[in-house]
């Protein structure tokens, strides 16, 4: 029998509550009563029932949070007013640190160090950031060149503004962590949210709402609405009221989105998909290649859209990365997230266990030659075993789509122009990753690979100073860096006669 490791009493006794949709500075139930209920993946025993909002539920969140916008309580403060609220709620982060953490591995199944670490004490690391950006937003002072009446002079600078009423849709690979990428920035800049967290793990959204309501920021500021994507999700993304959406998840469902937001002229970040190639030169230092990418691709189960899925290495290296992968595949402890020694967690859900399964029965039909670890501790957990396919063909379903799973290819290439042929074949181009020490190669080959991020020697650090997002069909925008509240906000160009 397995022995489920047991959470602490915060967490509990936040399972143990009614959840209902955070509008208004309030828990309230939908309003047809409707709920959905949660999973813990590594039992697939139901955790928690949370409400499920309907069009009108999402209408009255986005009322709210425009009523909000337009009085002024949040979007008038003075900017550092807004940076201290978030000070303060970065803080509150750290303090119900443990708390979250096993929220979000109760209902993502993920590692309960990496969502300690990483989604809480990393997130708040990324709040801290927006604040301290709330008080940078700038605009220029402009000299103008148009002749006018005689005897008048121009005075002209632009400025930005809050952008309104946001919409932050948000997957579930972290969910607590890309959750606060879209809210910090957009409260920092003034705006007003709506939160939409994937329908399979909204409580640490949920409970992060009460932390920023308890920080100080004004309620109708910070709503979450919980519901399926298309329903309270669409209802989000189409409302007349939203001027901005800020989306992270799959290809498919950005474009959906996207025709939604043109219909009204909707301001629109996409962050989504990727199919991220490593390419390991001959001279590479193979310690570091192995638990680098051992990392870059069975980090969080592979459910990470930088994640390394494609290795194309040169020939002379295959054997020895194909040896030490398998090696290193088959030590992976397989188990609960909220066992702290377990390497492999179980994946999110059911349903996308069993799309991950059928790529990797895809792959072994094919004849490629499929090497796995080990299996999960019981049958009700939603497990796939660790797998890495040697030389699969070009186009099999595995190496083209996204597969979001523990699972990675190894290709055997003649050199790096074919790697990098192959890595840039794609509809993606989110991240990648190049293993070398060699300089030149280096610098010659960061400029042809076509993706937005390009690691040297590493695969999957992300910094809040660093923009990310995708090329191609990975995205449109950026998130991080020094620019990232500014795109919160709409500039306005003022010219004064005098
Ligand atoms: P989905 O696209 O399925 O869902 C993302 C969010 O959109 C969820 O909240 C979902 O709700 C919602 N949604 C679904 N349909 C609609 C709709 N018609 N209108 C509005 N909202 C909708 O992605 P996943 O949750 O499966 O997340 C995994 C994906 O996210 C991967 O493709 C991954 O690469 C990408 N991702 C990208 C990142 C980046 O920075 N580029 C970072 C992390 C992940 P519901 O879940 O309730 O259906």
């Amino acid at each position: 029998m397995t022995v489920q490791p047991t959470i602490g009493s915060a967490a509990a006794a936040f399972l143990a509550r009614k959840h209902g949709l955070f509008i208004d500075g309030e828990s309230r139930p939908s309003r047809d009563g409707a709920t959905s209920e949660i999973f813990d993946p590594a039992t697939g025993l139901k955790v928690a029932d949370v409400a499920e909002a309907a069009a009108a539920d999402v209408e009255y969140a986005v009322r709210s949070a425009q009523a909000a916008f337009a009085d002024g309580r949040w979007r008038l403060l003075r900017p550092a007013d807004r940076r201290r609220i978030l000070w303060r709620l970065s803080d509150l982060i750290d303090l119900h640190a443990d708390e979250i953490a096993e929220l979000e591995t109760i209902e993502q199944g993920k590692s309960i160090g990496i969502a300690r670490h990483v989604e809480v004490a990393g997130g708040a690391e990324f709040v801290r950031y927006a604040a301290g950006l709330a008080m940078t937003v700038t605009g220029n002072t402009l000299d103008l060149s148009m002749a006018g009446p005689p005897g008048v002079q121009y005075t002209a600078y632009t400025r930005r503004e809050p952008v309104g009423v946001v919409a932050a849709i948000a997957p579930w690979n972290f969910p607590f962590m890309i959750a606060l990428w879209k809210v910090a920035p957009a409260l920092a800049a003034g705006c007003s949210v709506v939160l939409k967290p994937s329908e399979v793990t909204p409580l640490t959204a949920l409970r992060l709402a009460e932390l920023a309501l308890e920080a100080g920021v004004p309620p109708g500021v910070f709503n979450v609405v919980t519901g399926h994507g298309a329903t309270c999700g669409a209802a989000l993304a189409s409302s007349p009221l939203v001027a901005k959406i800020s989306f992270t998840g799959s290809t498919a469902t950005g474009k959906i989105i996207g025709r939604a937001a043109m219909d009204r002229m909707t301001r629109l970040s996409l962050e989504l998909g990727g199919k991220n190639a490593a390419i390991v030169l001959r001279d590479a230092d193979i310690d570091a290649v192995l638990p680098g990418l051992m990392t870059g691709a069975f980090f969080n189960q592979g459910q990470v859209c930088a994640a390394a899925s494609r290795i194309y290495v040169e020939a002379p290296l295959f054997d020895r990365l194909a040896v030490g992968l398998q090696d290193a595949i088959g030590e992976l402890s397989v188990g609960p997230g909220l066992d702290p020694h377990s390497a492999i967690n179980p994946l999110v859900s059911s349903a996308h266990r069993m799309k991950v399964q059928s790529h990797i029965d895809q792959a072994l039909g094919s004849g490629a030659e499929v090497i796995q670890g080990r299996e999960g501790p019981n049958a009700d957990g939603y497990y796939v075993r660790p797998t890495l396919v040697l030389n699969p063909e070009a186009g099999l379903p595995l190496v083209r789509e996204e597969i979001f799973g523990p699972v990675l290819t190894l290709t055997r290439v003649s050199d790096a122009n074919e790697a990098v042929k192959l890595a840039n074949d794609s509809d993606y181009g989110l991240a990648a990753s190049l293993w070398t020490n060699n300089l030149k190669d280096t610098l010659d080959l960061i400029p042809r690979i076509e993706a937005g991020t390009v690691w040297v020697n590493t695969h999957i650090p992300l910094d809040p100073n660093l923009p990310f997002g995708g090329f191609k069909q990975s995205g449109n925008s950026r998130e991080f860096g020094i620019g990232w509240v500014a795109q919160f906000t709409e500039e306005k160009s003022v010219c004064i006669a005098h």
